[in-house]
């Protein structure tokens, strides 16, 4: 006969409607991967009887039973002693729990409180389950028939400890006997459309592996889910796709994972060795700030400036008056005028530069919101490039995707250019 799961939230938040719950969708999907299904969902309050009463229906009716929340330090936490309770048994300490508590607090230099003692219990015959990024550790034990993991409420916290604690136990059952990889391959340089539109064979019902596509920011993910009975043989089913992806896209592809943009263009200035300065104008500082949040870059970006005024474009980067005059600040003129300007000054390899309009006022026919100049300088010239991305886009929008495009035509002018120590 097929599992049954039970999924328990616990909170009086979320039984009052203040909170929405994620857990329990989250859980219900990852089980589902696994090929166990959900039988029930139940979310109740913090109190003692409707725990009791609620762990023991569901030791009852299910195989096993998945809670999330009320591990913590405070008087509502009441996982524990229910699940004692209901399993008609004890609480003792644990004492390798205890000890990573105290160790989480010492690691943060912060006292331990009393109250913190009681994550440490465990009911008589419980395991507890690690929890490497929180102070509340979960709960594995049997009651009745069923298998109980209690797990903190804290998403990430949970997230985690399913993984890395539940899913090997319940592997160990032999409940669950596939493996599902998920690999994301991230594309910038064309629409979601285009995209997919070269990719329709793969992203077709019933294609195996099944690949998905998403976008986000400008950003366009291929996910490719492989199964298998080991993590081997779910890594192989996906690989011949991933191939496909990156031979058939080229230069668009970013790398896999969480990479986007600016990761890839630093993992270009690391290959190459080159040297990057910017001047940015209507995007106020988000280039060199996507840069410098990748960890490593320091060699590779000597600095940028935010020349937002005209006069700002004439003294920090020798941007002439005459030419913001005769054509405007947002022209490619001046776009090429500052990123030559930050090329001299900076002694960079390469620099980049960015004017425009970002909206919501300032547009003209001529000149619409939306309408991003960008400069790329290096020792071969100066070059423009003029995007739009749209007069009905927010601010924010047109700020961040002029941003995105201006790292990216970094990104894939650095393609070309030789490894490190290699002549060009
Ligand atoms: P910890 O001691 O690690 O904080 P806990 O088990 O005591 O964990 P709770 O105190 O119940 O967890 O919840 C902590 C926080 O986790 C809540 O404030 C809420 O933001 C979040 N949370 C709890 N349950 C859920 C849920 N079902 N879905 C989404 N978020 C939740």
């Amino acid at each position: 006969m097929a599992l049954k799961a039970e999924i328990l939230s616990i909170g009086s938040e979320l039984v009052s409607g203040q909170n929405l719950d994620t857990n329990a969708p989250w859980l219900a999907r990852a089980l589902g991967e696994l090929g166990i299904a959900a039988a029930y969902h139940t979310t109740i309050g913090d109190d003692m009887d409707d725990h009791v009463a609620a762990f023991r229906l569901a030791a009852d009716r299910a195989d096993l039973v998945l809670t999330t929340g009320g591990l913590g330090p405070t008087q509502d936490d009441l996982v524990r002693e229910a699940l004692a309770k209901a399993a008609g048994v004890g609480l003792r300490e644990d004492p390798e729990s205890l000890a990573a508590i105290a160790a989480f607090f010492a690691r943060r230099n912060r006292p331990m409180a009393d109250r913190n003692r009681s994550q440490a219990l465990l009911p008589e015959g419980a395991e507890a389950l690690p929890n490497p990024i929180g102070t509340a550790p979960g709960v594995w034990m049997t009651i009745g028939r069923a298998a109980f993991a209690a797990m903190p409420g804290v998403p990430n916290e949970m997230k985690l400890m399913f993984a890395e604690q539940v899913v090997p136990r319940l592997r160990l059952r032999h409940w669950v006997e596939r493996v599902i990889v998920h690999r994301k391959i991230a594309l910038f340089g064309k629409g979601e459309s285009d995209i997919e539109a070269d990719a329709l064979d793969l992203t077709a019902r019933g294609h195996v592996p099944e690949v998905g596509i998403t976008a986000s920011d400008s950003t366009i993910s291929f996910r490719i889910r492989g199964e298998g009975l080991t993590p081997e043989a779910a890594w192989a089913q996906t690989e011949e796709t991933a191939e496909q992806i990156r031979s058939r896209f080229g230069p668009l592809v970013l790398g896999e994972g969480a990479t986007d943009v600016a990761d890839a263009l630093v993992e270009q200035l690391k290959r190459t060795g080159a040297t990057i300065a910017t001047a940015e104008s209507c995007t106020g500082g988000i280039i060199a700030h996507l840069i410098t949040a990748i960890a490593g870059v320091s060699p590779y970006y000597l600095g940028g400036v935010i020349s937002y005024s005209n006069q700002a474009k004439t003294d920090m980067l020798g941007v002439p008056p005459e030419l913001i005059r005769e054509h405007g600040a947002v022209s490619a003129e001046v776009a090429a005028a500052m990123a030559r300007g930050t090329f001299e000054r900076s002694g960079a390899d390469l620099a980049i530069s960015t004017t425009g309009i970002a909206g919501p006022g300032g547009g003209t026919p001529e000149k619409p919101v939306g309408l991003v100049y960008l400069g790329l300088a290096t020792a071969d010239g100066v070059e423009t490039r003029r995007i739009e991305i749209g007069p009905e886009q927010p601010r924010d929008i047109v700020q961040r995707r002029s941003a995105k495009q201006a790292l990216n035509w970094a990104r894939t002018t650095l393609l070309a250019w030789p490894d490190r120590g290699a002549s060009r």
